[in-house]
């Protein structure tokens, strides 16, 4: 058993769900989870807000109904297949013009319909093509999660749900990314991006052998291809490794795919629904340390603050009153590191509680911030029990002229964080990809 999820340009024309169906056709006894067509999430956002503002929302519900319809006329499926969603869905956008009230639970069940109607119309093209095939929500599925409308978690008990209702079928199912339901029977969102949770908690649910997320890309590469010319695709990858990569910037992979097949160890392969015979990245439980530079993510326009308390620091529950100010206001902090009187950590440019939480923290010290760094994060397994490749991380940026603000050591031993001036940061992570991946 093998899951394939496409993604939203894989199904965002005739053209690529063509390509998507020959790829479906050559697999092992695939489960097939897809993203709503590729835009029409966004669209359904505009549809929500329009509505809430009581605004006429007929052009953008002719926008989603026409990119379907395109679709569904060129693969020579039935037009009227998705007519019963398109109703649904104008129901309850009027619904939320009527009460001129856009509440999270109303958006989710808005946005339920992009992928809704994908998975129905890929469903129908495969039964078309000559293969069995029926489609399900996440919900059908057995995913259920909790109440935390526009991104909410999965509950254990979907695994065994799965399992029960997933398991030998006689047809390929395609299933809905990203959308699922809670206890009471009410529409969720994983976030966004979620889809890739939904791929890996079918796979970990039937017991799949692989995950196969395809998207347009060949895989994860080892930097941002637009920052690093001579950036290229990873063979292979561990989870650990993925996930830092992805949260600091390679958003290939939703950090939270890697949760549920980690758990059962089930390798997940990024693969380019475009290029087909390129191998991919493969992402994998444990690969064999290295000890070496596996790849070089950045995240710009990050804030640094730093609470300086010389009164303060020795005390206990200094720290911890620090994180609970950002943990009560919901806003997460990438990067730490302290000295003997201060606190130094960064934090996304603007969240919107921020002024709630510097009120907070002057209460406890005296809070200085620097704006427009970036966070440089050096990945690879085993990186930081290498000393001779720190101290070689520190003179590359140093030999470049460039300001080191903070450094930081995971708690893993797998990724060296450092922050620098905006306008530092493409220099910095072109030399350490040339010294420690090129020149390699
Ligand atoms: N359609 C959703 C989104 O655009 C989920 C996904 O594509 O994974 O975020
Ligand atoms: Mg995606």
């Amino acid at each position: 058993m093998i899951v394939l999820k496409f993604g939203g340009t894989s199904v965002g024309t005739a053209d690529s769900i063509k390509k998507v169906c020959g790829i479906i056709k050559s697999a092992k006894e695939p489960y097939v989870v897809v993203s709503a067509v590729s835009g029409v999430t966004d669209k359904l956002i505009e549809a929500a807000e329009c509505a809430k503002a009581g605004k006429d929302v007929r052009a953008t519900l002719n926008e989603i109904r026409s990119k379907h319809t395109c679709i569904m006329y060129s693969l020579d499926l039935d037009k009227t297949l998705l007519d019963a969603e398109l109703e649904a869905l104008k129901g309850a956008l009027h619904e939320i013009s009527n009460l001129k009230e856009l509440n999270l639970k109303a958006r989710d069940t808005i946005l339920s319909f992009g992928e809704r109607m994908s998975s129905k119309l890929i469903s129908e093209y495969l039964r078309a093509s000559g293969l069995a095939s029926k489609h399900y929500t996440g919900w059908d599925a057995g995913i259920v999660t909790d109440s935390e409308f526009t991104k909410a978690n999965y509950l254990e008990a979907s695994f065994e749900n799965i399992q029960k209702r997933m398991s030998k079928l006689d047809h390929i199912p395609v299933i809905t990314g990203f959308i699922a339901k809670n206890k009471n029977n009410e529409i969720t969102t994983l976030g966004r991006g979620g889809s890739d949770t939904t791929a890996a908690l079918i796979g970990a649910g039937v017991g799949a052998s692989e995950i196969q997320i395809w998207s347009d890309v060949n895989g994860v590469m080892t930097s941002d291809p637009r920052i690093c010319k001579e950036a290229k695709t990873l063979d292979v990858l561990s989870f650990q490794e993925a996930a830092e990569l992805a949260y600091f910037g390679a958003k290939i992979l939703h950090p939270q795919t890697i949760q549920p097949a980690m758990k059962k160890q089930i390798p997940v392969v990024v693969k380019n629904t475009f290029n087909p015979k390129h191998p991919g990245t493969r992402v994998v439980h444990k690969k064999g340390k290295r000890n070496a530079v596996t790849g070089i993510a950045v995240k710009k326009s990050i804030t640094e603050y730093t609470i300086e308390s010389g009164r303060m620091l020795n005390a206990c529950g200094f720290l911890s009153r620090i994180f609970n100010v950002f943990n009560e206001n919901k806003v997460s902090v990438d990067m730490v590191a302290t000295s003997e009187v201060s606190v130094s950590l960064t934090v996304d440019e603007a969240p919107h509680n921020m002024k709630d939480v510097l009120a907070e923290l002057s209460k406890i010290g005296n809070v200085t911030s620097k704006h427009n760094h970036s966070i440089i994060c050096i990945v690879g397994d085993g990186i930081t029990d290498n000393p001779k490749l720190k101290g070689e991380i520190i003179n590359t940026i140093a030999s470049n002229d460039i300001h080191i603000k903070m450094i930081s050591q995971g708690a893993s031993s797998i990724n060296i964080g450092l922050v620098v001036d905006d306008k530092d940061a493409e220099k910095a992570v072109l030399a350490l990809h040339k010294r420690f991946i090129e020149n390699n």
